[in-house]
């Protein structure tokens, strides 16, 4: 059940004001917010969020995921990976997979509300498929330093159809994009069972659920297992911290629905680390519950993510809140949220020494990890909670809503 109330605790009075002011002005307009999952990722951790509190505040905002088989998120993981900056196969049929997917879905449902919000390449060209009555926004949440070229061109046609585009990062803007953009920072919300205050009885309950010994120290990564996470590269790491510090590696993972390659991924990560998870150095929890992710990344005395591009990444926000050091890559929104050296250390993304290097300072210095832990939870106080994502959503309604007013 949603107390508004409680946010007043975390955030103040004067924030939790003016997000129930600002939700008064929309009563009446109705919005709508479509990906692809409801649970597994940042995206469907958000919306998992923001959509009940907002209805509780009053804002009519629905939420629909768009369905659709294996062979067509086989095809969206493999846009999400080119635009990335893999390369891909761009074929007539696997165009016409990813079209026909979106045109079935719009032809079983009516959008009429007064804004639409897509998120990410899964559904962006749904809106050729409806009539355009209202304004049409595109969320995206990769990292597009450096997309594949065709698939750029590809996709381009359809972000274009779209009144304003959402990015995380001011690199992610596209000189060959002739259309408003704006950025708004994810955020993660503080109450959820992923992210609110643990006891140490919860904490070691949680590990002992997962047979995870706290009698050394412990570093993790949370992430799903995908190649821009670099689950093989922290194995590396791993390796290298272990020459010096003696530690145990958790890695928690789970499989989103619309990420088909996770399972093989595992596999490979799984083999990677054999000797390590039969000496009990490596653990892998697969799917666990939110509130194991809460107490892993509050127990740890490092959390690495050791992404090669992230276009946020929720989980560097999740272990800051949590008041613990981050150790992660310098890439995508990563720098928004840890700044090197003040609240954790940025490192080039394949420069596994410089990684290790850093986990075995911050295990060797209890101070360190303290105070980079309260600066941590300082910064995503004042720039990562949901509630400001919310307000930023509300005004950009407001302001796309009025764009469109004739005068
Ligand atoms: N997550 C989780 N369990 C896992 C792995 C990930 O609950 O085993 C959550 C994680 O806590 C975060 C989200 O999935 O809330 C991942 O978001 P992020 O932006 O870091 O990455 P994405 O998966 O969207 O690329």
């Amino acid at each position: 059940m949603i107390d508004i109330e409680q946010y007043r605790k975390v955030v103040g009075d004067k924030q939790i004001n003016d997000l129930i002011e600002k939700a008064k002005a929309h009563e009446g307009k109705r919005y709508l917010m479509v990906n692809t999952t409801s649970d597994g990722g940042g995206v469907a951790e958000m919306l998992n969020s923001m959509v009940p509190i907002l209805n509780h505040l009053g804002v009519a905002l629905e939420w629909k995921i768009l369905h659709g088989f294996h062979e067509f998120f086989e095809v969206t993981k493999s846009f999400h990976n080119a635009l990335q900056g893999s390369d891909i196969d761009l074929t007539d049929e696997v165009k016409k997979l990813y079209l026909d997917t979106n045109q079935e879905f719009a032809s079983y449902n009516k959008f009429d509300h007064d804004v639409i919000v897509i998120h990410d390449p899964q559904p962006l060209p749904l809106i050729a498929f409806f009539e355009k009555k209202q304004p049409w926004i595109w969320r995206l949440h990769i990292d597009i330093t450096n997309p594949n070229k065709g698939l750029w061109d590809f996709v381009k046609q359809y972000i274009q159809m779209y009144d304003r585009m959402i990015i995380s990062n001011t690199a992610y803007r596209k000189d060959d994009l002739a259309m408003d953009d704006i950025i708004i920072y994810p955020a993660i919300d503080p109450l959820t069972e992923k992210n609110r205050e643990l006891s140490r009885e919860n904490i070691e309950e949680e590990m002992s659920k997962h047979k995870i010994p706290l009698d050394k120290p412990i570093i993790s990564q949370v992430s799903r297992f995908d190649i821009w996470k670099d689950p093989e590269g922290v194995i590396e790491v791993f390796r290298k911290v272990r020459e010096t510090s003696d530690c145990r590696l958790v890695m928690c993972g789970s499989m989103a629905s619309d990420d088909p390659e996770g399972g093989e991924i595992f596999k490979r990560v799984e083999e990677k680390a054999r000797d390590l998870t039969e000496s009990g150095d490596v653990i892998f929890v697969i799917n666990a519950e939110e509130v194991f992710v809460n107490a892993l990344q509050s127990v740890s005395e490092v959390v690495i993510q050791k992404s090669i591009r992230e276009g946020f990444g929720l989980t560097v926000s999740e272990a800051l809140w949590k008041g613990t050091p981050v150790v992660t890559s310098k890439v995508g929104g990563i720098p928004l949220q840890v700044k090197d050296g003040v609240n954790g250390f940025l490192c080039e993304p394949t420069d596994n020494d410089a990684f290790a290097e850093r986990i075995v300072s911050l295990l060797n210095d209890r101070d360190l990890r303290e105070r980079m832990g309260q600066k941590g939870k300082e910064h995503v106080r004042e720039n990562f909670l949901i509630t400001r994502l919310m307000s930023d959503y509300l005004d950009l309604f407001s302001s796309i809503l009025q764009d469109q007013t004739p005068t």
